[in-house]
């Protein structure tokens, strides 16, 4: 068993520490929580340990009747590994903490890539991150990215790829963010951060990307252009080379996913936690090819897509399993794909 700490029980961690708790071959040591407040509540009701960075923490939260079962630094101590999922920049500076104690760490998109000795998507780079001491998953955008590009480099050769992505603004609980009624360019100069981190996990892959923020909390939609080599390619070897991942989920319009919030909704029908799509959705009927050109539009669960990532990012670091066996366990824990 990989003893495992999830420091930040925010949207990404809080999805990670039920996802390792998931694992059989994982133990999940607790949580790393600032705010005593329903969360901590609920962590403790399904039976997880809570940390605290220092004493201060550790007082709010027996003022407020929460109990409480150590410091962070000893959770991260009684841990083969600490998946970080503090807000942007805080990993950074949480990486101190973990050299000093000698432990290994897993860091996620929002922090700079030099945090970790590899930027991480299973299905490009799994091997790359074997015995590494520290590794960041990338976003939610560029993961769903990577494993597109990757898929379409694999089974159709693909050289290049043009990316407008439409961001939603803010998750569903950040209330005092915006916009509410106007579209951001996000950033207004080309390429958006997005590319240069696709590049961090596919080396010199030719990918420039452009963002806006869209007044929207549920799903990223990306208008995806790309080329590949040699003069043609067919659209049935497009679906064919998307269709070998398991983390990719091809759907049709004519079965009502016309929208992001369909692919909510579908989250939720299918019963998967917290409406999670851990999958990057493609629209088959989307999809058009002309010579050597291919486009379609991908929709990113910016909350959910991340969660296998981080699993098998820990596994990569701590064991021999290869990327199918780990990726395999982790699928099978989470219902992926999703079946319809
Ligand atoms: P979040 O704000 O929802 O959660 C972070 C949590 O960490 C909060 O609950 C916060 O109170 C807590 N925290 C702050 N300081 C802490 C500390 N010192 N110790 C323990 N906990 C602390 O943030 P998030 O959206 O989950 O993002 C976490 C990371 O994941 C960021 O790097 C982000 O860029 C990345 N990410 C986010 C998304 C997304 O869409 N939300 C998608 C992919 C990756």
């Amino acid at each position: 068993m990989r003893r495992v700490f999830v420091n930040g029980y925010g949207v990404i961690g809080r999805r990670v520490a039920e996802a390792v708790a998931r694992q059989r071959d994982m133990e999940l040591v607790g949580i790393g929580k600032t705010k005593p407040d329903y969360k901590a509540m609920l962590a403790v009701s399904k039976g997880y340990r809570i940390y605290v960075p220092s004493e201060k923490e550790a007082q709010s939260f027996a003022a407020q009747g929460i109990e409480v079962a150590g410091l962070t630094a000893d959770a991260v101590r009684a841990a083969d590994l600490t998946v970080d999922a503090t807000p942007d920049g805080t990993g950074a500076k949480n990486l101190a903490l973990y050299r000093e104690l000698g432990k290994p760490a897993v860091f996620q998109g929002g922090e700079d890539p030099e945090v970790g000795e590899v930027s991480f998507v299973s299905e490009c780079n799994y091997d790359e991150a074997r015995g590494k001491r520290y590794v960041r998953v990338v976003s939610c955008n560029t993961t769903g990215l990577c494993r597109v590009i990757n898929a379409l480099i694999r089974g159709v050769g693909l050289s290049s790829a043009r990316v407008v992505i439409a961001r939603r603004a803010a998750d569903p609980e950040e209330v005092s963010k915006g916009p509410i009624n106007a579209i951001v360019l996000d950033p207004v100069e080309v390429p958006s951060h997005h590319a240069e981190d696709v590049k961090t996990v596919i080396k010199g892959f030719d990918v420039v990307t452009m963002a806006m923020k869209v007044p929207n909390t549920q799903v990223h939609i990306h208008s995806f252009i790309g080329r590949v080599r040699g003069e043609s390619v067919t659209k049935d070897q497009v679906i064919e080379a998307l269709a070998s991942s398991r983390r990719i989920l091809l759907l049709e319009s004519k079965l009502g996913f016309k929208s992001t919030a369909n692919l909510i909704e579908l989250a939720r029908e299918a019963g998967r936690p917290r409406g999670d799509l851990y999958e990057v959705v493609v629209w088959r009927d989307s999809i058009n090819v002309s010579g050597n050109e291919v486009m379609f539009f991908m929709g990113v669960h910016q909350e959910a897509i991340v969660v296998p990532e981080n699993v098998d990012a820990v596994r990569a670091m701590l064991t021999d399993l290869s990327q199918r066996e780990s990726s395999s366990m982790t699928d099978a824990s989470l219902g992926i794909p999703l079946k319809l």
